[in-house]
This record gives C-alpha cells, structure tokens and sequence, in this order.
C-alpha cells in the first residue's frame, strides 16, 4: 500500500478514472471530458488536467492506442512525468543542516518540525530546535512540548522578540555543541507579507553570516486538504523565499491527493515529504515514482 494513503485517495482517483475508461464504449473525445472532470473534482488544477488530457489525446492517436487498458499505462506515464522533473526530492544528508521552515498556520509546520527532527535522530543525527516564531507564544511552546517528547532541545526567547536573535543564538548553540541539523521554525503570517518577507530576509543574512560553511533547505509546509489554497500558498511563499523543497501534509484523511500532481507540475519545487497522520512517525519520503505507480496499482 502506497503511502498508507491508497483507501483515502488514490484508491477514489483510480476508481474514478478507470470507471470513465472502462464504462466509455469508445475512446473518443466525450471519454476525454469525462476524464478532464474527474480529474479536476480530484484537485488537479485546470491547467494541469489540460496538460494531462492534451498529451493522452496526442498520444492515443501518435501511438494509435483502441484499449482502455492501454489509456491507463498511458495517463500513468503522463503523470509520473509531471511529478518527477529530475530534482532532488530527499532532504540534504549534508551536515550540518539548518533547515528554515514556513508556511501559514495551523498547516502542520510545528508537526511536521518534530516529525523531521524526529527522522533525523532515528538516523543518528543530533538534532536542535529553534522557536523563531516568536509572534505566538503558543507556538514556541507547542515546539517545546515536542521537542521534550522527542528528546531534542529547544532555543526560546519570550514572546515578541526578534525572530533573528533566536536564530543567531541557536546557531551559537548549535555550533558549540556540533549539532547536525538546527530546524528552525518561523511565523506564518502570510497576510503580512512585507513583513514576514523581511523577516526571512534578515534571518537568512543571520546564518549566512553566522554559519556559511551550513547546508541549508527552506521547506514550505502545505496542508492538502486545503486543496486550491495550498496552490496559492506555494505561490505567494515561491515570490518570499527560495523554497527548496514542500512538506505536504493531512495526506491521509480526507486529502485528496491530486494536489501533489499540480504542485509538481506547477512549481518547481520537490515535495520532500508527506504527512499523513498526527504522530511524530507519520511522516513519509516522497518517492514519485512510487506516487504515479500507487494511482494505478
Ligand atoms: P502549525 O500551526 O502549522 O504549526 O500546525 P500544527 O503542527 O500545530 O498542526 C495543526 C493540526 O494539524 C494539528 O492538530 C496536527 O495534529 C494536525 N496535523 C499536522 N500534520 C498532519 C498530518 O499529516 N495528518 C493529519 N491528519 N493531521 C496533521
């Protein structure tokens, strides 16, 4: 089972794909609208489900392709084209690593923060936390009560200080005790955008002056139930930061995944991750090869 995330999504898109290729009489152009349909109904954004419909339409005929079976390997290999554009879709094994993390709240960035942090430590990383989302205090403490239940430590300043200051110091901290990996969590106030842009900006300048010889990853955590916001919000994050790779989260449930489909095509940024669950396990590489394989197992 793909991802552990088949029932939820890919079990519902393949169902629906094959019932308009295999119930279809014929391989014309009413199957192709009826494909576009379920493919947009599954949160695959306009402009991809053309490009997906528009390839399989050329394809069928250049390849003269009459049966529906014949249709389904096709629009996996479509798909599996979009998802997997030759980019890195692993976290960077280089240490140390210093990994900033954004998204809106309530996305799953906290979560996420553990469940990364968590993953390295199993991989026998030393791991420390940097709270630099200082607007909520909720937040730092929430990092907190992760970080003690997987057992890493967290750098804090009270409530409204400088998001930059908790970096500078977690840097210091991670230097002196050769941390390998420092990830770092920061506001999510997309509404303000100036701000939060020159915020990452001064923090960025802080490790690039503080830590040079530091490998860094910026990850954008996206929340896939939120369908088409999640779209925008990788589109907003994409103009702030140099985004390097997406955790996409609630995978499980009642996500419907074909979101993945569309932030691959669209963005060129690598999921890295998915999320599909609360726990500090519930977190997955994202293998797109694997993905296009699990939508037609
Ligand atoms: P933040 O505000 O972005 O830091 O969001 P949190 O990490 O606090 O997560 C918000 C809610 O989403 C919490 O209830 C999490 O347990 C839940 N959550 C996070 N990731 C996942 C996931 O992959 N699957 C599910 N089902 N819930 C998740």
């Amino acid at each position: 089972m793909a991802f552990g995330v088949k029932k939820s999504f890919f079990g519902r898109l393949q169902e629906k794909i094959e019932d308009v290729i295999f119930m279809r009489p014929e391989i014309d152009e009413e199957m192709l609208d009826e494909l576009e349909e379920v493919l947009i109904t599954s949160d695959i954004g306009m402009d991809t489900t053309m490009k997906i419909t528009q390839k399989l339409r050329e394809d069928i005929k250049k390849l003269n392709i009459r049966d529906p079976e014949g249709v389904k390997t096709r629009i996996k290999t479509i798909v599996k084209e979009l998802i997997d554009k030759g980019e890195a879709h692993q976290l960077s094994e280089k240490t140390p690593l210093i990994i900033l993390m954004i998204g809106v709240n309530g996305g799953g960035k906290t979560t996420s923060i553990a469940k990364i942090a968590k993953r390295c430590k199993d991989q026998g990383k030393t791991v420390l936390l940097a709270a630099a989302d200082t607007f909520r205090a909720a937040a730092s403490e929430q990092l907190e009560v992760w970080g003690n239940r997987i057992g890493v430590n967290v750098i804090r300043h009270k409530e409204g200080a400088d998001p930059s200051a908790v970096i500078f110091d977690a840097i210091q901290s991670a230097k002196a005790k050769q941390v390998d990996v420092l990830i770092c969590d920061t506001a999510g106030r997309l509404q303000t955008k100036k701000n939060l842009m020159t915020e990452l900006e001064k923090m960025n300048k802080v490790i690039e002056r503080e830590y040079p010889e530091a490998d860094r990853e910026t990850l954008l955590v996206l929340d896939a139930a939120t369908g088409k916001n999640a779209i925008s919000q990788a589109r907003e994050f994409g103009e702030i930061a140099d985004i390097t790779g997406i955790v996409l989260t609630k995978l499980d449930g009642t996500a419907k995944g074909g979101i993945v489909i569309t932030i691959s095509d669209e963005f060129k940024m690598p999921v890295k991750f998915i999320g599909v669950g609360e726990g500090m396990d519930d977190l997955k590489e994202f293998d797109p090869a694997e993905f296009a394989e699990g939508i037609f197992e």
